[in-house]
């Protein structure tokens, strides 16, 4: 439900503030130890970030999406790992549930996601099975009343601290596609679940990944989402499509933090006898940054208000989150280019932001995917039959 303004820009306040003094100021010691302390965790979960598109009914903040984008990109001013601490709640872990659940997995689920008592994940991606999502192999074999499932997942974030995963398998060994898939939930604690070891990622230290092992892991008929099979992929591309247009708020967010950041530097340091932002050639890499955010954040915006009305988001999600995350690759590259030397020193925070920023390009579909599905449906508008 859409909150009134002022309690709005109350509650961005508060997260403006949190940012500022003490998410900003743990960013270097997140990334030494490749770990958030708990008590950052908590203050997370005490102002309401893991429940930011939680229906009320179920505990959380249930904001629409105008509201979670502004939420998103005010929290994308600290280190994105940060966000990623609840961001799975908020997106792709806990929305298959709230799209398509039953009630019963709704109100046994939703309430403890929004608190952030449990971190919900999202179990998609396999070794075979990246871009590709629909030729996945992992089973989920009819038992009695349940299912047992087998497979591997990989790259699934916050798995090492999940405490329940939406889990994409093949319910149908007889389609080999899109058709065949189901999604379950699946508590990590179940017989039959394992986790792989930590994986050393190039960016985002303090946002842990590993894989997520299925070895004869039994399951409820109940923990099938919505209680029904051979729709589990659409669930996944529901939940991804909002994920999409979050992440692109995410990107806009880091994107203004980086220019804020090189501002700031280039006000300060002087070369030649003067600062460095009186150079022109300083200054052309400046406005470029911020015409290319503005142009990202309006298109964030217009998607997200239409989001909240009701149309359709599947190509308006992979527009935005296309564009978005090219651009904040290249406002972190020319973050790095106007602080000079110091730019490559990790005491500065381009450095590290800019190694954080490179993964949007490549999660919850890759730049090229963006391209072919914005592509598909111009063509399917056109009229044409596209492959
Ligand atoms: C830090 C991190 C966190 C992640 N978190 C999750 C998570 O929580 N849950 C989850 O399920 N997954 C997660 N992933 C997986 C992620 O979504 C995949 O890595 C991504 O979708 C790409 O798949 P892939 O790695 O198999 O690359 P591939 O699909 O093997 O792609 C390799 C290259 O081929 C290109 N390519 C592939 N197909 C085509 C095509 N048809 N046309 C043109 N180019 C193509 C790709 O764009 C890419 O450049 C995560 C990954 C990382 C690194």
């Amino acid at each position: 439900m859409p909150l009134d303004r002022a309690t709005l820009d109350r509650f961005l306040e508060t997260v403006d503030s949190f940012v500022a003094e003490r998410l900003i100021p743990a960013e270097a010691e997140v990334d030494a130890t490749d770990r958030i302390p708990d008590g950052l965790v908590e203050e997370m979960k005490r102002l309401g970030l893991f429940g930011l598109t939680v229906p009320e009914d179920y505990g959380g903040l249930g904001l629409a999406p105008p509201e979670e984008m502004e939420v998103a990109w005010a929290v994308s001013h600290a280190a994105p790992a940060f966000r990623s601490a609840f961001g799975t709640n908020v997106t792709i872990g806990s929305q298959g549930i709230a799209i398509d659940g039953t009630e019963e997995q709704k109100r046994r689920y939703l309430p403890k996601m929004a608190s952030g008592e449990i971190v919900a994940s999202f179990a998609l991606t396999e070794p075979g099975a990246g871009s590709d999502a629909a030729s996945l192999t992992t089973r989920a074999d009819r038992d009695g009343n349940g299912y047992v499932l087998n497979g591997v997942k990989r790259f699934i974030t916050n798995a090492p601290v999940a405490g329940v995963f939406t889990v994409m398998a093949r319910t149908n060994r007889e389609e080999r596609g899109a058709r065949g898939i189901s999604a379950f939930i699946v508590e990590a604690g179940a017989p039959g679940v394992r986790l792989g070891g930590p994986e050393n990622k190039m960016g985002q230290k303090g946002a842990p990944i590993c894989d997520v092992i299925f070895e004869d892991c039994r399951v409820p008929g109940d923990a099938l989402i919505g209680g029904v099979e051979g729709r589990g992929f659409k669930t996944a591309m529901k939940a991804l499509d909002r994920g999409r247009l979050h992440l692109a708020a995410t990107c806009c967010g880091l994107a203004d933090r980086l220019i804020r950041e090189s501002v700031d530097f280039a006000l300060g340091r002087e070369q030649f006898g003067r600062p460095v932002a009186e150079f022109q050639l300083v200054q052309a890499m400046l406005a470029d940054s911020r015409t290319e955010h503005d142009v990202a954040w309006a298109l964030v915006r217009d998607a997200a208000r239409r989001a909240g009305e009701g149309e359709p988001i599947a190509r308006l999600g992979a527009e935005a989150k296309y564009y978005a995350s090219e651009m904040v690759g290249r406002v972190a590259d020319r973050a790095v280019q106007i602080h000079g030397g110091s730019g490559y020193i990790d005491d500065y925070a381009v450095a590290r932001l800019y190694r954080d920023v490179r993964i949007y390009r490549l999660y919850e579909g890759t730049s090229q995917i963006q391209q072919l599905v914005i592509a598909r449906d111009m063509l399917k508008e056109a009229g044409g039959s596209p492959p």
